[in-house]
């Protein structure tokens, strides 16, 4: 079982994660990114709990923390800049919506990347466009390369993955969330400083700058809206958008929207999860964003991913067949992903009110959140259950 050969579809976090564990259990991976080189985009993304226990495992740990962003907080700030609360990065116990590890999902991916490169087939540029289970091979043809057989596929191409679709057809949900989120990256300002600088607007519009570690500020632009697609809209019709929606915000909105014209990497999503009934198919397995994107507001993505990894592999390691590997995978795997993808109650819409006394309620329970009893309830909301999965031991 040592000898299976693994075809993984998606090189950002989940797919180089899994195909450093493979390797640790003596199965070869080729990787299939469809972007033509790394896809290294992306803001600032934590590892929690249990995935940052995987990275320890994988004596990632001291390279995150040397690449963190060294993110100090976050100030709930009103249109003058003035703070109006404020959570330290070691608030609940240094779990809260900042924690210590705090990394560009870009520098992460690199770090995985280069970890791997040396044992690893990365094929760029590329993607899976048919799957044929033969029952003892899958026969994958891919856009550009010959044909191949390989003994799994593992789908790791993220929230809206082809690959997962190929196999499991319309079978995943996707459960939107009522908020749209853009992301861009700004030229950083004096004043920008290591604390992230939040910004709640009436009518449930959020402005958001977080420091990062290369020398420019990255920004969140997000607001609440029952409509979803727009990670399909053109740059030009996206940019318009948002200067529509934020045209009145004050703050530092019309420094992002100034910055709109040139950003590199303007990003606007729906915020959405993707809930599957199965994670497996046969020889074809579903991990990460693809299985079970539980969204930015969970804080969890990055950490369910590196799990992932850690358990598929160890899992198919552990089995002989690759039906009880996927089925013993799944099921410690799924109860974790479930806590993550219940959003506590009013989420997202109470941290981010649509009227001024809202704002003023919000900012008034946050500045308490220093009393144990308050910070008990607020917890509640702010405090993903990343903790709450013990790693199993597989013996590497
Ligand atoms: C460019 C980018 C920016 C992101 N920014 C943020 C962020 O700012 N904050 C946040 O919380 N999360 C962000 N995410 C999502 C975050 O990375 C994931 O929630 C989490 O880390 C789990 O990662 P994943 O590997 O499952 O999915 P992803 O990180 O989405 O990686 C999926 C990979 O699959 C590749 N791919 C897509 N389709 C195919 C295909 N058909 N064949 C082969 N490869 C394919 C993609 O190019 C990508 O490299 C971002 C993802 C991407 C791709």
């Amino acid at each position: 079982m040592s000898h299976r050969t693994v075809l993984i579809a998606g090189a950002g976090i989940a797919g180089p994660a899994l195909a450093h564990w493979l390797h640790r259990h003596g199965m070869p991976a080729t990787v299939v990114e469809r972007a033509p080189g790394l896809r290294a985009g992306g803001q600032t993304v934590d590892l929690r709990g249990a995935g940052r226990a995987v990275a320890r495992r994988m004596g990632l740990e001291a390279a995150v923390r040397a690449a963190s962003t060294g993110e100090a907080g976050i100030r709930f700030v009103d249109a003058r800049g003035r703070t109006r609360a404020a959570l330290p990065a070691d608030a609940f116990g240094g779990q809260g919506p900042v924690t210590e590890l705090e990394i560009l999902r870009g520098e992460l991916c690199r770090l995985l990347y280069e970890a791997t490169r040396e044992h690893t087939a990365y094929v760029f540029g590329d993607e899976i466009t048919h799957l044929h289970d033969e029952g003892d091979r899958v026969h994958v043809t891919f856009r550009h390369a010959a044909a191949r057989a390989f003994d799994l596929v593992i789908a790791a191409d993220g929230a809206g993955s082809h690959t997962r679709d190929l196999v499991f057809g319309d079978t995943t949900r996707t459960r939107h969330l009522g908020l749209c989120t853009a992301y861009l990256t700004i030229p950083r300002e004096p004043h920008d400083d290591r604390w992230a600088r939040w910004h709640n607007a009436t009518k449930g519009r959020t402005v958001t700058l977080r420091p990062d570690n290369q020398g420019t500020t990255r920004a969140y632009l997000s607001f609440p809206t029952p409509a979803h697609g727009y990670e399909r809209l053109e740059p030009a019709a996206g940019k318009r958008l948002l200067r529509r929606v934020f045209a009145d915000v004050g703050g530092e909105a019309p420094r992002v929207l100034a910055a709109l014209e040139s950003a590199p990497d303007l990003y606007v999503e729906s915020v959405a999860q993707v809930l599957m009934p199965r994670w497996s198919q046969g020889r074809v397995g579903v991990l990460g964003d693809a299985a079970h994107c539980a969204s930015p507001l969970s804080g969890m993505g990055t950490s369910l991913a590196f799990t992932g990894a850690y358990v598929l592999a160890g899992e198919l390691a552990r089995h002989a067949h690759h039906t009880d590997a996927f089925a013993a995978y799944e099921s410690a795997l799924r109860p974790y992903v479930a806590r993550a993808q219940k959003l506590p109650p009013g989420v997202p819409r109470i941290a981010s009110p649509r009227t001024r006394a809202g704002i003023r309620t919000l900012n008034t329970v946050l500045r308490a959140a220093g009393h144990p009893r308050v910070s008990r309830a607020l917890g509640r909301f702010l405090v993903p259950p990343a903790d709450t999965f013990r790693l199993p031991a597989y013996g590497v």
